[in-house]
């Protein structure tokens, strides 16, 4: 499954709305720190949003400013009407409250879909902000035609940015959804019964390519950094038994900016009156 194809489509798409508002949508993004992985992200959220013609701000604030000075900042985005969408870059540094501030987000503006009236409305199934990378992923899914009505679906990883909302997600969808994590027994054999299997826990290799059933749809969300690049959860040999998977690099990383564009330019069309709700 192409990530890089499609989620240049997507931004081909959102550029092509952006140019039909009257004010191109604001995106404000606030990394606190000096994070080298974080400022990547960043800097490649940036150059996307600006290719789309989407007006991207960075705010950026040292590693020592208090608690207050970031929940300030974020009041100041909240109110500032050229703002349509804000990004907090987790993780903040130790000692900060993170659910304090994102819980500071409006949660119109909270386009990463953390902020807990986000996360709910998900839970219940109502239109909201859902986490980009999930909403990659099912897009993905859907581009490539994959059955999710009534499929057997396992995910592996059950964090609040990636695991629990792609569960929901996939739920939503009318799957049948299996959560698995540290504690799981019996992974492999779990693994072996999904039709769709999601492995999100930047574990690399965890699942091997025998754990893939024949001709199953694997997504592949591990980023893993070695000596020589960049690899994924699941062994690349589960490319012969599984039907459709993603590559790491060129799957999912693409499609979670793709989404966060697509994302930031349907809040800015929900607070000028354009949509009736974002998302889902
Ligand atoms: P977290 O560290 O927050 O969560 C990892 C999850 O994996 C946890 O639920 C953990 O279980 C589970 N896990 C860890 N080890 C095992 C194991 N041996 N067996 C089964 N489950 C295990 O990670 P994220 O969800 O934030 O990210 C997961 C991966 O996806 C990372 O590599 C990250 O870099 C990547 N990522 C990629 C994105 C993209 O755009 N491509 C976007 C976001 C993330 P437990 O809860 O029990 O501890």
């Amino acid at each position: 499954m192409d990530g890089r194809a499609l989620g240049e489509r997507i931004r081909a798409e959102v550029a092509e709305e952006v140019k039909g508002l009257e004010r191109a949508p604001g995106l404000a993004t606030v990394l606190v720190g000096d994070d080298p992985a974080s400022d990547i992200y960043i800097r490649n959220k940036h150059k996307a949003a600006r290719e789309a013609g989407i007006d991207a701000r960075d705010h950026r604030l040292s590693k020592d400013v208090s608690e207050e000075d970031v929940l300030g900042l974020v009041e100041e985005l909240n109110e500032n009407d050229e703002i349509d969408a804000i990004l907090v870059q987790v993780p903040l540094p130790a000692g900060m409250d993170e659910n304090r501030v994102i819980r500071a987000l409006e949660p119109i503006k909270d386009v990463d879909g953390f902020h807990p009236f986000n996360a709910g409305q998900l839970y219940l199934g109502e239109p909201t902000h859902v986490p980009a990378t999930p909403l990659g992923i099912v897009a993905l899914l859907d581009e490539y035609d994959v059955e999710l009505e009534g499929a057997s679906a396992v995910v592996i990883g059950r964090s609040e940015i990636v695991g629990k909302p792609v569960a929901h997600l996939l739920l939503l969808r009318n799957a049948t959804v299996t959560i698995c994590h540290s504690r799981t027994k019996d992974l492999a054999e779990r693994a072996r019964a999904a039709d769709v299997l999601v492995v999100a826990t930047g574990r690399a290799g965890l699942v091997g390519a025998d754990e893939v059933k024949e001709g199953a749809a694997v997504i592949d969300v591990g980023i893993n950094r070695t000596d020589t690049g960049i690899i994924g959860d699941v062994d690349p040999a589960a490319a012969d038994r599984a039907g459709l998977i993603t590559p790491v690099p060129g799957g999912v990383g693409p499609m979670t900016i793709a989404m966060l564009l697509r994302s930031t330019v349907r809040a800015a069309r929900y607070r000028r009156g354009l949509l009736a709700y974002p998302q889902v």
